[in-house]
């Protein structure tokens, strides 16, 4: 008698963890079908509201980096997505910022060193697939911007055929592959020169300092009386500063020397010759903390956010010792920049927001 009220028991037990499991795993199932079909689809997109938002799609460097992508910078205005560079592992940001790839008006470029393009390709095929596009992606960039969109082009030949014969020309629309190549001149110090002006939306690009990479150039944003600048590498540039005044936002990269500095320290003492050569090679051309924290001063700038972080900050316990010296330089506000850090600045209004995505 206790035996079969003890198995009854058991199989009650098991028949309830069974049952348990089961809507536990559907109520699982359904937000993860609903999420990511959000997040693809751009469900959230109107969160963004009227306004300029920033939203770093990629707060990293060269430096390999679990927490942050190689540099990009989403723009967002009303409608209209720009992306500025496309770093290693930026786009696969996008959809869980709520940033739908086939909004994507057009790429930017500030320069081609190998940590600003390399995830341009993944980029590309996102902004295609999600949204059926026939024209392919544009791509802005100084001169030599049609050598990178050709090479990458070229790479994807062979997965652009495969994608269109999997799913239909109607669904991959053959003629929306890749990218099609925008090059400008260069523009002189002091010279702004207008690569996209639609619906209100302006940018301006012009030169900065990052040689011996030329040509090397950041941009100004404008849309419904709110402003922003984007570095792009360069070191400390009276230039930038210039198209800097009186913005909203300055995304500016950073090297810090003293952290820099420690990693070739250590890479001498473990023998690393080429790690070791390289984190001193690396210090001349780029902007440091406190530095950008007076292109932000004397820009008027208000608020400073740090991207292209040299090196890794794994812990956010060294942000501190990558700050040193900030405070005392710029008095407006600072942000140390992470995946998916979200400014936003609402039209004709003087707020800027941070948040972050996701
Ligand atoms: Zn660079
Ligand atoms: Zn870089």
């Amino acid at each position: 008698m206790w035996k079969k009220i003890g198995i009854g028991l058991i199989a009650l037990i098991t028949i309830a963890v069974l049952l348990n499991r089961t809507v536990g795993d559907r109520l699982m199932l359904k937000m993860m079908q609903k999420q990511v079909v959000a997040n693809l689809s751009g469900a959230s997109f109107a969160e963004f509201g009227d306004g300029l938002n920033i939203v770093l799609c990629g707060a990293g460097s060269p430096f390999p980096d679990v927490k942050r992508a190689g540099p990009c910078v989403a723009v967002i205005a009303g409608q209209q997505i720009l992306i500025i560079d496309a770093g290693s592992g930026s786009a696969r940001n996008l959809a869980p910022s709520g940033i739908p790839a086939g909004k994507i008006a057009a790429v930017l470029l500030t320069h081609y060193h190998s940590d600003h393009i390399d995830g341009l390709g993944e980029l590309l095929l996102q902004r295609w697939g999600n949204a059926a596009h026939t024209t392919p992606t544009p791509v802005i960039g100084p001169t030599g911007v049609e050598q990178v969109v050709a090479g990458f082009n070229l790479a994807y030949t062979q997965d652009f055929s495969y994608r269109v014969a999997h799913h239909g020309p109607k669904i991959i629309p053959p003629g929306g592959a890749g990218g099609v190549a925008q090059p400008f001149d260069l523009p002189a110090p002091g010279v702004g020169s207008v690569v996209y002006d639609v619906e209100g939306l302006k940018v301006t690009a012009f030169a900065v300092d990052h040689r011996p990479i030329v040509p090397a150039v950041g941009y100004r944003i404008d849309y419904q009386g709110r402003s922003a600048v984007i570095s792009g590498d360069t070191v400390k540039s009276t230039n930038l500063a210039q198209f800097a005044k009186g913005v909203d936002l300055l995304v500016h990269e950073a090297l810090s020397p003293e952290l820099v500095g420690l990693i070739a320290g250590g890479a001498k003492q473990a023998g690393a010759a080429n790690i070791e050569q390289i984190s001193h090679d690396i210090i001349n051309y780029h902007t440091t903390p406190v530095e950008a924290a007076e292109i932000a001063q004397a820009a008027g700038a208000r608020h400073l956010l740090f991207y292209h972080l040299v090196p890794v900050l794994p812990l956010k316990r060294l942000e501190p010792i990558f700050l040193r010296g900030v405070s005392k330089a710029y008095d407006g506000e600072v942000t140390v920049g992470q995946d998916q850090s979200w400014i936003s600045m609402p039209a004709n209004s003087r707020e800027v927001k941070v948040g972050r995505r996701g």
